[in-house]
């Protein structure tokens, strides 16, 4: 009876609720019937909270018994394990958190929870989430729905496999330098970031805190925009979120693109790119054209500095929050001796590969000395950036773009070399040092039928322009959505 459902979208099951054709809990039997097929190989779930789902859909039935139900009542949802969740562990991916269970529930957690959503489980990321792959997790690596040989991306991966198959309707990420949108793109679903201080960061573990954000993953626009609308707001736990009121971004869906201008950054085509990823971008501009919409020509020119600045920037705040981690206040805790050694033990022993380095390179660049010329030139560099897009955004009112340089690479090809792993973000990191709003968009397939994600950008708080350009695309059915064969 349930069979199927779990491929329903959020708009779609929402209207099926309401009606009480179908239940929140054949619902999530559905995704969790689904989640027991597929996960021995998907690996897109660190844990999976089969008796908690059930009860809360239980608990959204008779909610929705009762009538005027929230948007996101009885709808099952997955987790990026970055968020605290009350009584259920939350890792981050790391050997270090493997047995931490928070006495509360970040901010955006609680705002679901309010609305009667159904929390399947935590889903699979890099550790910290440090990484464009989803294999610097202690929990392995989470492979691309539509080929396993393939990454998934990251670090939000799991995420974005579980909402490709169908193991869930929506999930929840996070985005610090591409990590909601780089796996959106790689596993050919919706993933937005929000404008920096959009969404509230309270109880979401800290990597850099002046670029994290918080979005969602869907199955289609309408999905990302009944979910935003539902995490956005003030939060007074968190001190850089904005009191600005949050609009009904569903409302921007359907007016088209007639007469708006698309900025192309020509900085954002690069040699090397996938010649498949570039004529699919280009393909879609076309399509706008056709649309009424007028594309201008824009640029960004201190795109090339962008990884230089947010791997110091990023690096040096993340050493920063990760001090907290000393095996005495969470997590593991090494063996005992003195209180130098407890620490160097619980973070040898805790840490992983990648977090180390990030905590060393991040550490050196605050060090006395060389404060000025790294950390210091970088934030300089970072208002250039910023400027870049100020100047380009008084000529259009989104920019598209690639999202990455290719489709979704295979399982080792980048874990080796770090370097080439950080040039997967060149794209995409940009917009998070500026602050801005991006989204992603499924607009292709390359010849290995991996999905190519398109990617929209914004100025501060242009949501509701951006969800309108995304779902002219979408709506005009130019890009035919192929599921993954599992
Ligand atoms: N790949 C980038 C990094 O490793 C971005 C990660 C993220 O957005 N969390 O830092």
């Amino acid at each position: 009876m349930s069979e199927g459902l779990n491929r329903l979208t959020i708009a779609e099951a929402r209207r099926l609720l309401s009606a009480r054709e179908i239940s929140a809990h054949e619902l999530t039997r559905a995704c969790l019937d689904r989640i027991a097929a597929l996960e021995p190989s998907l690996n897109a779930f660190v844990t999976v909270c089969e008796r908690e789902a059930l009860e809360q859909a239980d608990a959204a039935d008779r909610r929705l018994a009762a009538g005027g139900a929230p948007a996101l009542c009885g709808i099952p949802l997955a987790i990026k394990d970055i968020f605290a969740t009350r009584g259920v562990r939350t890792t981050c991916a790391s050997r270090i958190l493997a047995d931490f269970v928070p006495a509360y529930d970040a901010t955006v957690i609680a705002r679901l929870r309010s609305e009667g959503a159904v929390f399947l489980g935590k889903t699979n990321m890099d550790e910290f989430a440090m990484g464009s792959s989803t294999e610097n997790s202690a929990f392995g690596p989470t492979p691309n729905p539509y080929n396993r040989e393939r990454v998934a991306g990251g670090s939000s991966g799991g995420s974005a496999a579980a909402v490709a198959a169908a193991e869930c309707l929506g999930a929840l990420g996070t985005d610090t330098g591409g990590s909601i949108r780089e796996p959106a793109a790689f596993c050919g679903v919706v993933g937005l970031k929000p404008t920096y201080s959009r969404v509230s960061r309270y109880g979401v573990i800290a990597y850099a805190s002046s670029l994290d954000q918080v979005g969602p993953f869907a199955k289609c626009v309408t999905d990302a925009a009944i979910m935003l609308r539902v995490l956005a707001g003030i939060d007074p736990r968190d001190a850089t979120c904005t009191a600005r009121p949050v609009p009904d971004y569903e409302q921007a869906l359907g007016a088209g693109v007639k007469g708006l201008r698309i900025g192309v950054p020509h900085e954002f085509f690069v040699e090397g790119m996938q010649p498949e990823v570039e004529a699919a971008v280009r393909g879609a501009l076309d399509h706008y054209r056709s649309l009424g919409a007028e594309t201008v020509a824009v640029s960004l020119p201190h795109t090339g500095y962008a990884i230089a600045c947010y791997y110091l920037i990023a690096t040096a705040e993340a050493s920063a929050n990760l001090a907290r981690y000393d095996g005495v206040r969470y997590g593991l805790r090494g063996a005992a001796g003195d209180l130098l050694a407890l620490y160097c033990r619980s973070r040898a022993a805790g840490f992983g590969a990648e977090v180390k380095r990030r905590i060393m390179l991040g550490t050196f660049a605050l060090s006395a000395g060389y404060y000025d010329a790294y950390y210091l030139k970088a934030q300089k560099v970072r208002t250039l950036i910023r400027a870049d897009f100020e100047r380009a955004f008084a000529q259009c009112d989104v920019i598209v773009a690639p999202t990455a340089p290719t489709t979704a690479f295979r399982i080792g090809e980048k874990i080796a070399d770090p370097l080439q792993m950080y040039l997967s973000d060149i794209f995409t990191i940009s917009v998070n040092l500026a602050g801005l709003p991006a989204m992603v968009l499924p607009c292709g397939y390359d010849g290995d039928g991996l999905p190519i994600g398109l990617q929209l950008i914004a100025p501060a708080f242009g949501e509701q322009r951006m969800l309108q350009v995304a779902d002219a695309l979408e709506r005009s059915g130019r890009v035919e959505r192929r599921e993954p064969a599992i």
